[in-house]
């Protein structure tokens, strides 16, 4: 008896902190992780425990989109709950931002993290950040109050002499950190040039872990960004060799045992209930890269292309106190990522701009039916596909870096049903003229309130 009241005690304490506090949000980022590369979503060989168990105790979702195939503009939407046509953050000359670009992420964005600022959350960016490494466009100045991490990819900067395109074919223990001139962040100094990239992941877990630490008496929203499992692949000694999937492998379980740590201090602090994690990753696998490169599981091509493998992630939803656990087959985006939180917040959604983030509260707290039924997929500034419920549409198709075709407009837009056909193997347009019908008019809309944004990613010094 004595027992039930105190638990029932407990439970009446824990629910009256999560009323005066809104949720913590903590977003953790693979880069160019396929859909197939999770033990929970099908990877036979690479164990992912604890990605596992957050799956199996929160929400598996099997239809989650990034806005973007590559990583620049994917961040940039995930970041502002906007199609980066909008903002310039995407760019038909140049995929993605380089060390010697001249710009970044425009002022006038507003970020998740300068709305979560107006619900006095602490933020806190750690890992690769690319959208712009000059001070202006640094986290710091875009609603972040910390940041630990490389302003871009970690294979731009390279100084060995060897093939680029072929160094990374191989799995070759010549590869090393020393080779890319990586600057390490903190705040807005370089405290590390080369980055060491063999302990860079581990560190960033420990980074987050001691920001949670020291900002939980107010709300926190950290955004862990990791730099792998884009090539260069490196780990620590720890985890060289511990993977049956190789060195790729050995990649994604440190990752994983990061995430380990992360909710494990999530428990120890008392934060569990009051805290969602989310995990996925920008883009998906680079194929050409072979066993250095993932794999987008059933899903047809990778990163750079707007077919599935490109752009369909997993993605994972944990909080204990507040999700409802099970699969999630509805459709989902990184930008709703921006409005789900807003809402959570207690934060009004600008009102001055289009918001393409849709609000996903009610399939995450009570598994609603969710209210998204589209999908764009945009290749720089040109629409490729869209996706209405089971339906995508192809308009234009193009393969990238190398591997599955050249571009291509299709009179006729090749039409696939998802929900029969994940891996857009048969083609199902002359049977439904009417589907291709009602995607053009809402494509039609779409174009009728679009204003393009400034090309951020042209200009190079
Ligand atoms: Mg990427």
């Amino acid at each position: 008896m004595l027992l039930f009241l105190c638990l029932c005690q407990l439970h009446f304490a824990v629910a009256q902190d999560n009323e005066k506090q809104p949720p913590n949000f903590v977003i953790i980022f693979a880069d160019d992780l396929g859909y197939g590369d999770l033990g929970v979503y099908g990877n036979p060989t690479i164990a992912t425990p604890n990605l596992d168990q957050m799956a199996y105790e929160g929400q598996k979702w099997t239809n989650f989109y990034v806005a973007a195939s590559v990583c620049t503009p994917s961040r940039a939407a995930l970041l502002t709950g906007r199609l980066t046509v909008r903002s310039g953050m995407s760019s038909n000359k140049y995929r993605v931002l380089f060390p010697d670009s001249k710009n970044g992420l425009p002022a006038a964005e507003i970020t998740i993290a300068e709305q979560l600022k107006q619900a006095g959350y602490s933020t806190a960016c750690i890992g690769k950040w690319h959208l712009g490494h000059k001070e202006q466009y640094l986290p710091t100045n875009n609603g972040f109050d910390y940041y630990f991490g490389i302003p871009y990819s970690n294979d731009m900067d390279m100084i060995s002499e060897m093939p680029y395109w072929k160094y990374w074919q191989q799995e070759d223990e010549a590869i090393k950190t020393e080779h890319f001139n990586v600057p390490l962040i903190r705040n807005t100094e370089i405290i590390e040039r080369p980055a060491n990239q063999n302990t860079i992941t581990k560190r960033y877990a420990e980074e987050a872990i001691t920001f949670i630490k020291e900002n939980k008496a107010a709300p926190f929203f950290v955004y862990l960004a990791h730099n792998l499992p884009h090539i260069p692949l490196f780990t620590s000694k720890e985890f060289k060799g511990k993977s049956k999937r190789g060195l790729y492998g050995d990649v994604l379980e440190e990752i994983d045992h990061g995430v380990g740590k992360i909710i494990s201090t999530l428990k120890e602090e008392g934060l569990a209930d009051n805290t969602i994690v989310i995990f996925t990753s920008d883009n998906g696998p680079w194929l050409p890269f072979k066993n250095n490169g993932g794999s987008a599981g059933l899903l047809r091509a990778g990163k750079g292309s707007t077919w599935e493998g490109g752009m369909r992630e997993p993605a994972i939803f944990w909080g204990p106190g507040l999700i409802a656990p099970g699969l999630i087959t509805d459709i989902g985006s990184t930008m709703d990522l921006f409005t789900t939180f807003s809402k959570m917040a207690g934060v009004d959604i600008p009102r001055d701009r289009i918001i393409d983030g849709q609000d996903l509260s009610a399939t995450l707290l009570n598994k609603a039916p969710g209210p998204r039924k589209s999908i764009f997929y945009y290749r720089g500034t040109e629409l490729y596909a869209v996706r209405l419920g089971d339906y995508k549409a192809h308009f234009i198709t193009q393969g990238a870096y190398g591997q599955f075709g050249e571009k291509e407009v299709h009179e006729i837009p090749l039409l696939y049903n998802l929900s029969h056909d994940a891996g857009e193997q048969f083609n199902i347009a002359k049977k439904h003229p009417e589907i291709i019908k009602e995607i053009n008019e809402l494509v039609a809309l779409h174009k009728s309130n679009l204003v393009m944004g400034k090309d951020q990613l042209a200009e190079r010094e």
